[in-house]
């Protein structure tokens, strides 16, 4: 089976960019489309009602580090595409409509993100994009992420 199109959602932590080396493993077929895909959680600034200035810096700031994080996937034999969006929801409604949206093959990510308190107050993104995508999902976990039975 090959994968022509594959959808890397990525929050730029480890566990993303490994998500990314695995990606690049499985779109061996010259041609495959990686598409690199980073949402903005706006909820807090709704809630607060921050100025534009700070979403617009927000939203930059992102850039940047989707700019450096797809320089990881530079020379490879893919082509990449990535975008930087706002989303008013969790992050898993937006990864899994951008599935949608694309038409992929596969969805690439991790099981762990940035922030370890976040991870156990909300539950795990990946759980919830496996649940509702559209297409298979693989998921990488990071080694010291060790299981514990509950
Ligand atoms: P989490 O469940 O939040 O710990 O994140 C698990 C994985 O979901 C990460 O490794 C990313 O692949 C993806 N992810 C989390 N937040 C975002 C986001 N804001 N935009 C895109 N992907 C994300």
């Amino acid at each position: 089976m090959t994968f022509r199109s594959i959808l890397v959602p990525t929050d730029f932590s480890e566990n993303a960019r490994q998500a990314l080396q695995l990606a690049l493993f499985f779109a061996a077929a010259k041609g495959t489309v990686l598409h690199l895909y980073h949402v903005v959680d706006s909820r807090v600034l709704e809630v607060a009602d921050f100025g534009g200035a700070v979403r617009e810096s927000l939203l930059e700031g992102a850039r940047k580090e989707m700019e450096a994080f797809a320089a990881e996937a530079a020379g490879r034999r893919v082509v990449v595409q990535s975008r930087v969006s706002e989303g008013f929801a969790a992050p898993f409604v937006a990864i899994v409509e951008e599935a949608r949206r694309l038409g992929v093959d596969l969805i690439c990510m991790g099981t762990h993100g940035r922030t370890g308190l976040k991870h156990a107050l909300l539950g795990s993104t990946a759980e919830k994009v496996a649940r509702k995508a559209p297409c298979p999902v693989l998921t990488v976990r990071l080694a010291e992420h060790k299981f514990v039975h509950p």
